[in-house]
């Protein structure tokens, strides 16, 4: 039976691909020893997909709208592929074993919802490559001392070094999104453990956050207004930690978050 007309649906942002050689090019940057662990993160009406099948036979999908599976079966024809027809933020990872190689055109109302639940999956996640907003990809792999340096860059860089792979113009989609779109690639580091055990990872991601949270000010002061310590002590800390007392959170890099949240740590619980 030949699937129906579709209208897009913005709440699910969906601006489909139509041009084969970003998606083969985006299929082809995926590495993965075993093609049951390569998993695509809203395959809509499988412009990816295709490529993916063609790399990766026994590759996963996971897509919430229902609508849209009649069109995505059509395109990628039978094989050994599984859907799961499922939101992915209330998907379970740990189904499909590890280490998982993650990859789509993200639905940029959810994009950093979603980067944030895959990247919380490591080390089980090997890899991520995904299409974004060219703003947000640039956040991810901003570097300290510049605007784009904030939480996402921190939360990201914790697990491994993202890399922009190459930009997609406007006219690669339709409909036509407002916004330029990158597609970032990063290698998961498996050894985050060791640098920060996981049961501290929520306090760490909410110290860097609240460090973030009043960018403009120095960061003793705006950890402070944040957590009740006094302002001193923590200028103190930073001293001994090493830092200038004047820094602010855009000037620190992730190694250098840690170390402050290990110095500061006993303060803080
Ligand atoms: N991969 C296709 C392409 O490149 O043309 C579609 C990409 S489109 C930007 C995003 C896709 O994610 C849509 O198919 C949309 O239905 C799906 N999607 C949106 N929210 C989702 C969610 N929470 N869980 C799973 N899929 C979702």
């Amino acid at each position: 039976m030949k699937s129906k007309v579709l209208v897009p649906k913005k709440r699910l942002g969906q601006n489909f691909l139509i041009s084969p050689y970003y998606a083969r090019r985006i299929a082809s940057a995926v590495e993965s020893s075993d093609d049951s662990k390569v998993i695509e993160i809203g395959p809509g009406k499988g412009a990816l997909s295709i490529f993916l099948k063609e790399r990766f036979p026994r590759f996963h999908m996971i897509e919430m709208d229902n609508d849209i599976i009649p069109s995505l079966k059509e395109k990628i024809g039978d094989g050994k592929w599984t859907l799961h027809v499922s939101d992915v933020l209330e998907f379970d990872f740990r189904a499909l074993g590890s280490p998982l190689h993650i990859v789509g055109n993200l639905p940029y109302n959810i994009a950093a919802l979603i980067i944030k639940k895959t990247l919380l999956h490591s080390p089980k996640v090997g890899s991520v490559t995904y299409m974004v907003q060219r703003e947000v990809a640039e956040r991810i792999v901003a570097a300290p001392h510049t605007k784009q340096n904030g939480f996402l860059t921190i939360f990201c860089q914790f697990f491994g070094s993202p890399k922009i792979l190459f930009n997609i113009p406007l006219g690669a989609f339709v409909p036509k999104p407002k916004v330029e779109s990158s597609v970032f690639q990063m290698n998961i580091d498996d050894q985050i453990e060791d640098r920060l055990r996981r049961k501290d990872w929520e306090s760490f991601f909410a110290f860097v956050s609240n460090g973030f949270s009043m960018r403009r000010k120095m960061l003793a002061k705006s950890l402070s207004l944040k957590t009740g310590i006094d302002k001193q002590a923590i200028a103190d800390n930073l001293i001994q930690a090493g830092f200038n007392k004047k820094i602010r959170a855009e000037d620190l890099n992730v190694h250098e978050w840690l170390r402050l949240y290990l110095q500061l740590g006993a303060m803080l619980k």
